[in-house]
């Protein structure tokens, strides 16, 4: 393996941060354990570390899982030295200016330039606060998303007293606008949550539409982009379907996407934004512990969280500084790689008569889902799982999920069943995917052999 960059790297950078502050008079610090003894402690950290899967490596094609780059790794340690707080100016002087800085070039990759919008620490605290907002703005009002939308939206909205409902997705998993038009006639809709990118498939919600029926029905539009956000920097390399989706993503109420999933962040790193900076109103306080020392909002007005990673803010703005969010940009050709990846495994299961591919077409984003083709569908599963399991034991790791049997179309002159087969996934997220698709290939056809004979 390369050597790893990020020792060296760091150890320059800490110099130059040490120096910043070198007209401090020195101090003694308190004396504790020595450097042998913290030496022991990280060995043993490191062999425990050790019983991970190998999420950095190209064989796992498992999880959304998803290596910082090295400038985040390096960033982030280096602010450890400081350990600034973003809740508010004083904790965090710096890394606040920083975190406007990247939430803004974030927020341009969808076209908006006033806004409101801060990080989180991760998705999920992102989509509270939008759905709080929601609550906010139409009480009462239900909250409705996709039935592949992400689980926590359900939750979310228990937690905020706000009902949710789950309308039926298409057999691509994108949300089915006849059975979301059946709940807006209801007439007590006050948010529509779509997912450009779910978890299970990276399916793109057809956004352009659900922005049409708004003019209609009038609700707001929440965007879950926690996972496909950065797709709009390579929207000409999407599908038809998911492009126009992409295409209108800046017109929604708000957006939520993980520079912890596919921007390259350590894990603590989510964001939120608003299309109408006014909406920063609802999240006034008065705390007595935090110190106006700015006239500007600070990022502890406009967030639900008070101390917040100073660090994750440096580490985001140092990756975008080295990797601006572009198309056509290196950021961008490594999001087109992981596409590329999953498109050509998607080819060779066609073509194979082992597998199963889903019927409605190929994977929107990079993520790629299969079932075994067997007699039935219990063995169907059955075999995903043993496929699974003879994959890791060849160094290859996969996922698996619970999808509608149905979307695998009709077989064998076998009727519409019902129910969930366990399909394999793979999410092809790393840039080395493209050039590992072939080993993958290999190793999953040979495990596949090995469970089903021939
Ligand atoms: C991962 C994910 C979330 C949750 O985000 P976390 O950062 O894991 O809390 C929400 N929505 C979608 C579509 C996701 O993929």
């Amino acid at each position: 393996m390369r050597k790893d960059p990020v020792p060296e790297l760091l150890a320059r950078a800490t110099e130059a941060l040490e120096a910043e502050f070198a007209a401090l008079p020195g101090f003694e610090a308190e004396p504790g354990p020595g450097t042998g003894e913290l030496a022991a402690v990280l060995k043993e950290t490191a062999r425990r570390l050790g019983e991970n899967y190998p999420y950095f490596h190209p064989l796992y094609a498992g999880q959304m899982l998803k290596p910082p780059h090295p400038v985040a790794r390096a960033a982030y340690a280096l602010a450890m030295k400081i350990n600034p707080n973003n809740h508010a100016l004083d904790g965090g002087r710096a890394s606040s200016a920083m975190e406007v800085e990247a939430v803004k070039e974030i927020a341009a990759m969808f076209g908006w330039k006033e806004f409101l919008g801060h990080l989180t620490s991760s998705g999920t605290f992102a989509n509270l606060e939008a759905l709080w907002m929601a609550g906010q703005l139409t009480p009462g009002r239900r909250i409705v998303g996709s039935e592949q939308a992400h689980y926590t939206h359900q939750r979310i909205s228990g937690v905020l007293k706000l009902e949710f409902a789950g309308v039926a997705a298409d057999e691509r998993g994108r949300m089915n606008l006849n059975a979301l038009e059946g709940e807006l006639r209801k007439g007590d809709v006050g948010a529509v949550v779509a997912t450009l990118g779910t978890t299970a498939m990276g399916a793109v919600d057809p956004l352009e539409e659900i922005l049409t029926l708004k003019e209609k029905y009038g609700f707001r539009v929440h965007v879950d982009a926690a996972y496909g956000g950065y797709f709009g920097l390579i929207a000409q390399e999407l599908d038809e379907p998911a492009r126009r989706a992409y295409a209108a993503i800046g017109r929604a109420d708000s957006i939520v996407i993980d520079p912890h999933k596919h921007g390259l962040q350590p894990y603590g790193c989510g964001c939120v934004l608003f299309r109408d900076p006014a909406e920063g109103r609802f999240y006034k306080h008065d705390s007595p512990y935090t110190y106006f020392t700015s006239k500007e909002l600070h990022l502890g007005e406009i967030s639900l969280e008070c101390s917040r990673a100073g660090a994750a803010a440096v580490a985001l703005w140092a990756t975008q500084r080295l990797l601006p969010l572009v198309p056509g940009g290196n950021f961008a050709q490594g999001l087109a790689k992981g596409r590329r990846a999953a498109a050509e495994l998607d080819r060779r299961l066609r073509g194979d008569a082992r597998f199963d591919a889903l019927a409605g077409g190929g994977p929107e984003l990079d993520i790629v889902v299969w079932a075994l083709h067997a007699a039935d569908l219990r063995k169907a599963s059955e075999q995903s799982r043993s496929v699974f399991d003879a994959c890791a034991r060849r160094g290859l790791h996969l996922a698996l999920v619970q999808l509608p049997r149905s979307w695998l179309g009709p077989r064998d002159g076998a009727k519409n069943e019902e129910g969930t087969v366990t399909y394999l996934r793979s999410v092809l997220m790393k840039p080395e995917h493209e050039a590992w698709t072939g080993e993958i290939w290999e190793r999953l056809s040979a495990a596949t052999g090995e469970v089903m004979g021939g």
